[in-house]
C-alpha cells in the first residue's frame, strides 16, 4: 500500500465514530453509545424511589451499571471529560418533572464531599448546567458536614446506614422564604440515607424559620441496588464487587 494511502487509512480510522463504552464502530457519528450499551444506560422514570423513604421523594437518573460506572469514574476519577454526558443525562432527566412550583421558587443544593474541593467542583459543573436549564436557583453552601461519619461504603446494614447518617449535617443560615422547593442533588444513591438525613436537617431549619410549605426531594444521577442476601443481614451488591464512594 502507498505510503500516502497508508495515512489516509489511519486518518479515516481514527475519525470513525466509536461507542464511549464499548468502543464498537458506529454507524452515525450522532449518538455517543452503541445500541446495546444504550439499552443498558436506560433512563429510568420519574417515580420516586419508595424503598428510600416515604418521606422524602427521591429520585435517580439511571441505574448504576457498568458502562454509567465508566463515564461516572472516568470524570470523577480519571479527568476525563464526560461532564456535559453526565449533566446532558440529568437534565434530559428531569424533562419527565412536571412540577408545578415555578423554577425560580426551586432551589438545587449538593451533598457537599467529604473533604474534597475537586469532587465539590465536579458535582457543582452537574448542578450548575441543570439549574440552567431549569431555570432553578442554585447554592453550593446550604449543607455542610457536621459530624465526623464513617464512610457509607464501610457500613453495609441498611439501618446502621441511617443510623451512621443521623444528624450529619447542619444548615446554613440562609433564609427559604421565597423557595418552595428544595431538590438536593447527590452523584450516587444507595439506601437513601444520605439524602434523607440531608433533606431532614433542611426541613428543620426551614421550620424554625416558621414555614412548613417546602418540597424538600432529592434527584441522583444513578442508583445502586441495595438488596438484603440469605440470613437476614444486608448488604451492598455491586455485580463488580468494588465497593463505592455513596
Ligand atoms: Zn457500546
Amino acid at each position: 500500500m502507498p505510503i500516502i494511502n497508508l495515512f489516509d487509512s489511519i486518518k479515516s480510522f481514527l475519525k470513525t465514530p466509536q461507542c464511549a463504552d464499548c468502543r464498537v464502530t458506529l454507524d452515525e457519528g450522532v449518538a455517543k453509545f452503541c445500541v446495546e450499551c444504550r439499552m443498558i444506560l436506560r433512563q429510568r422514570t420519574w417515580q420516586a424511589i419508595s424503598e428510600v423513604s416515604t418521606e422524602v421523594l427521591v429520585y435517580a437518573a439511571c441505574d448504576f451499571n457498568r458502562v454509567f460506572k465508566k463515564q461516572l469514574y472516568g470524570y470523577k476519577y480519571y479527568g476525563q471529560s464526560h461532564g456535559q454526558w453526565l449533566s446532558d443525562l440529568l437534565i434530559d432527566y428531569c424533562r419527565q418533572d412536571f412540577s408545578t412550583v415555578p423554577a425560580e421558587q426551586t432551589l438545587l443544593v449538593m451533598i457537599p464531599p467529604h473533604n474534597d474541593a475537586q469532587d465539590q467542583e465536579r458535582l457543582m459543573r452537574l448542578a450548575s448546567a441543570l439549574a440552567n436549564a431549569k431555570g432553578w436557583l442554585l447554592s453550593s453552601s446550604v449543607l455542610n458536614w457536621q459530624v465526623e461519619c464513617k464512610p457509607q461504603h464501610t457500613i453495609l446494614g441498611r439501618k446502621e446506614r441511617f443510623e451512621n447518617l443521623s444528624g450529619a449535617f447542619s444548615v446554613a443560615d440562609i433564609n427559604f422564604s421565597s423557595i418552595k422547593r428544595i431538590i438536593i442533588l447527590d452523584d450516587l444513591i444507595t439506601t437513601g440515607a444520605t439524602m434523607v438525613s440531608a433533606a431532614e436537617a433542611i426541613k428543620a431549619q426551614v421550620c424554625r424559620q416558621g414555614r412548613s410549605t417546602i418540597q424538600v426531594e432529592g434527584l441522583a444521577l444513578a442508583r445502586v441496588p441495595f438488596m438484603p442476601i440469605m440470613g437476614g443481614t444486608s448488604t451492598v451488591v455491586r455485580s463488580d464487587k468494588v465497593l463505592l464512594p455513596v
